[in-house]
């Protein structure tokens, strides 16, 4: 059961215990002197470097805080290329030499810098294991936060992960590297254009978080949930979420007790969840929090997956990640909203008042537009997991193809700017630096009022941009990595074009120009109708979008001409970095789906047609037993019911165990195909077929068989029974 919940319960203690298992600024400004506080502050709030002697006295204010928490131990947390997040614990304690007494000893160099053996992290190719030397590099904007555990506390002291060469073997680095990247480039276009001077950008991410909680005998029952996360097999339940009661309705009270205790713990790591709810599926909810600066908003999100694992347990419960834990009902997404923030708060997404904070908005968003357009391939692999194509490539939200809705009022908007030729005509006439676009009735922007688009995989939210298809087990660095990237590279395309201009034109006139241009080329990838249909899908086709229904389809062009100049010009990732995460996300491709095949096959083998015969038997001895009635009384009717149910049962086992031989057989094959790529593609175009067939006899026979010999929990009582 929960452990101390009782005392934790109280709103009261709300706003003493939030933050109080974080070395934020709170604890910092207790624990340091004020000359180190005013330092570290600055390089929290900026990203600069901090020099030895600062690293030093915040060591120790931060060692002295963790041991008052309890801690013993010390750990650099980070997130490597697997998409999980990883740690080694060491203890404070040191010898004094000598001397049998004990210390405990932190210092800044151990702070900021850790070696970890990287060996059996995954590199793509860029290290070999003799060579396996990894560094940590302490992050010092994401505060280091308590661990607790009934027998004792760690301190996480997030990391960035590299190579001994300096490559990044991890998320966070070229998280950081694009944020710093995203922040200039914003920050040169608003002081040459705007006048406007700020120290630093910001992306700001608010994730919302979907995820499913069954009861923990169901799991357990289950070697394809244990094994995969999700179920391979499981016909329809009568009742799935046609009902639309799930969705928003009151919500379970061992459901709530569980989550509550999520919130008290993320609360406590300074965590802002603010939202939950019931989600569309039975057994689906959502928690969010209110945004934060990416990098801490992707720290965060990554604990919070941590925490709802092991809270679920604590309540008998299992918290499924999984993007599709079950078929015919929804799955699991992990919204990322997006924006822009100056470091006083100016969020540069908002719609403005004036009519030099209208043009502001939009050329960010006339940026985003051509950012999302040309590197719409880069988007779809950003969101490449194995558990998302059930998402992505089926009819559920959103679909694979990449677009952006606007919304009507915006939309207008935009096509007025396309459209309106007066407009040049009459900027030309404005002063300089009161820039302004001419569109009649233009300032000030309204907040959409309008309906949102639930189909859209990136959808302008009134103030801010939410990327929908990010999976709901997925890390979000690399999605932001990538959008902060070709937003970056937008902004420096935009504000060059404009300053050319300018040698000839007004600044309003080449503003204009510049912006119309942007939109008018790039247009075809804003889409404000319903994602799901064929129609959408025959209509991107006809504006060149690409539909990339499969991981290895959109992973393959990860590291095109394009994409490998994009990312060394900036300075995020070397052309080895990006060779090796596109390296790495084919191999947990092939991991994924080998494991789910084999998983299959055993469960099919061992348990499904197992119980079949002892069913038919049970069936053919019941006909049997009534043959003597049937053969000595003319009167007495046929058994037909039995004979074809009988066959039925026969002809399926068959089906079933041709599949599953087939299936054993595409295994087999699979383990001498050793490129990645190719292996992909294979387990993509023929294992998950072959896995369909064989699930969709066995869903049959399911739904025949008489219950009690079915050997696995349905879906109605998983995702029912709480
Ligand atoms: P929904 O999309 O379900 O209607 P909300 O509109 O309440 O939900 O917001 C979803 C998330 O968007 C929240 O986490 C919220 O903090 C976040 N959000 C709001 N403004 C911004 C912003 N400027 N940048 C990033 N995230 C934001
Ligand atoms: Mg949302």
């Amino acid at each position: 059961m929960p452990i101390s919940m009782t005392e934790q319960c109280d709103a009261d203690k709300l706003t003493s215990i939030y933050d109080s298992d974080t070395y934020g600024l709170n604890a910092m400004r207790e624990t340091l002197p004020s000359h180190c506080y005013k330092k570290i502050k600055e390089v929290m709030a900026t990203g600069q470097s901090l020099d030895p002697e600062i690293a030093d006295m915040v060591a120790n204010g931060m060692k002295e805080w963790a041991i008052k928490k309890g801690a013993t131990h010390y750990t650099h947390w980070f997130l490597p290329l697997n998409g999980l997040a990883a740690e080694k614990h060491d203890s404070f304690i040191s010898i004094f030499p000598g001397d049998d007494r004990l210390l405990l000893e932190f210092s800044g160099m151990q702070l900021i810098k850790g070696e970890p053996d990287a060996s059996s992290f995954p590199s793509g190719g860029i290290r070999s294991t003799w060579e396996a030397r990894g560094y940590t590099v302490w992050d010092a904007t994401s505060p280091a936060f308590i661990r607790r555990e009934k027998n004792g506390a760690t301190l996480c002291i997030p990391t960035a992960f590299c190579s001994w060469t300096g490559e990044a073997l991890d998320q966070k680095t070229p998280l950081l590297r694009s944020m710093e990247t995203v922040s200039n480039e914003s920050l040169a276009t608003l002081s040459s254009l705007f006048q406007e001077n700020y120290k630093k950008v910001f992306p700001t991410l608010g994730i919302e978080q979907e995820f499913f909680l069954i009861d923990r005998q169901f799991y357990l029952s289950r070697p394809d949930l244990i094994n995969s996360g999700r179920t391979l097999i499981g016909a329809k339940p009568p009742k799935g979420q046609e009902m639309e009661d799930h969705y928003f309705g009151t919500m379970n009270s061992r459901i709530i007790s569980c989550i509550q205790e999520v919130e008290w713990s993320m609360w406590k790591l300074g965590m802002p969840l603010k939202t939950r709810h019931n989600e569309v599926a039975p057994g689906q909810y959502e928690v969010a929090p209110i945004f934060e600066r990416a990098n801490v908003a992707s720290d965060h999100n990554m604990v919070l997956m941590e925490v709802l694992k092991a809270t679920a347990i604590k309540h008998d419960l299992v918290c499924l990640l999984h993007e599709k834990p079950f078929a015919g009902v929804n799955g699991s997404g992990k919204h990322n909203n997006w924006s822009l923030a100056t470091d006083s708060g100016v969020n540069l997404l908002e719609p403005g008042k004036t009519p030099s904070q209208n043009a502001r908005f939009i050329l960010f968003l006339s940026a985003i537009i051509r950012a999302v357009d040309i590197h719409a391939d880069l988007l779809r692999a950003s969101v490449a997991v194995p558990g998302n194509e059930h998402r992505l490539g089926a009819n559920e939200a959103p679909p694979a193809i990449i677009s952006i809705y606007l919304g009507s009022q915006l939309d207008e908007i935009i096509r007025s700017l396309i459209n309106d030729e007066k407009s040049q005509d009459l900027t030309q006439s404005q002063g300089d630096n009161n820039m302004s676009l001419g569109v009649k009735g233009f300032p000030p922007l309204p907040r959409d009022s309008t309906d949102r688009n639930r189909t859209s995989p990136f959808a302008f939210t009134g103030n801010k941009f939410e990327f929908r298809a990010v999976g709901s087990s997925q890390a979000v660095a690399f999605p932001c990595i990538i959008l902060n990237t070709v937003v970056a590279e937008s902004l420096k395309f935009i504000r060059e074009e404009i300053n050319r201009e300018m040698k000839q034109h007004s600044k309003n006139y080449a503003f204009n120009l510049v912006i119309k241009n942007v939109l008018k080329q790039h247009q075809r990838i804003i889409f404000n109708g319903d994602g799901y249909g064929q129609e959408w899908k025959d209509m991107a086709h006809e504006r060149g979008l690409q539909n990339l229904r499969s991981t290895p389809e959109a992973l393959a062009n990860l590291n095109s001409e394009k994409n490998v100049k994009l990312f060394s010009d900036s300075g995020i990732l070397s052309s080895v970095e990006l060779n090796c995460r596109q390296m790495v996300l084919y191999e947990i491709y092939c991991k994924s789906i080998t494991i789910e095949a084999k998983s299959l096959n055993e469960m099919i083998t061992t348990l499904i047609i197992p119980a079949c015969f002892k069913h038919q038997k049970n069936v053919a001895e019941s006909l049997n037993s009534i043959m003597p009635f049937v053969q000595s009384q003319k009167s007495f009717p046929q058994p037909l019911a039995q004979i074809s149910h009988l066959q039925d049962l026969v002809e399926s086992v068959n089906h079933l165990s041709d599949a599953n031989s087939k299936l054993l057989a595409s295994i087999k094959h699979s383990k001498d195909v050793h490129d990645e790529k190719v292996l992909a593609t294979y387990l993509s175009q023929t294992v998950i077929p072959i896995m369909n067939e064989v699930r969709k006899h066995s869903d049959h026979l399911e739904s025949i068989m008489d219950d009690s010999y079915w050997p696995l929990p349905k879906y109605s009582e998983i995702l029912f029974m709480r």
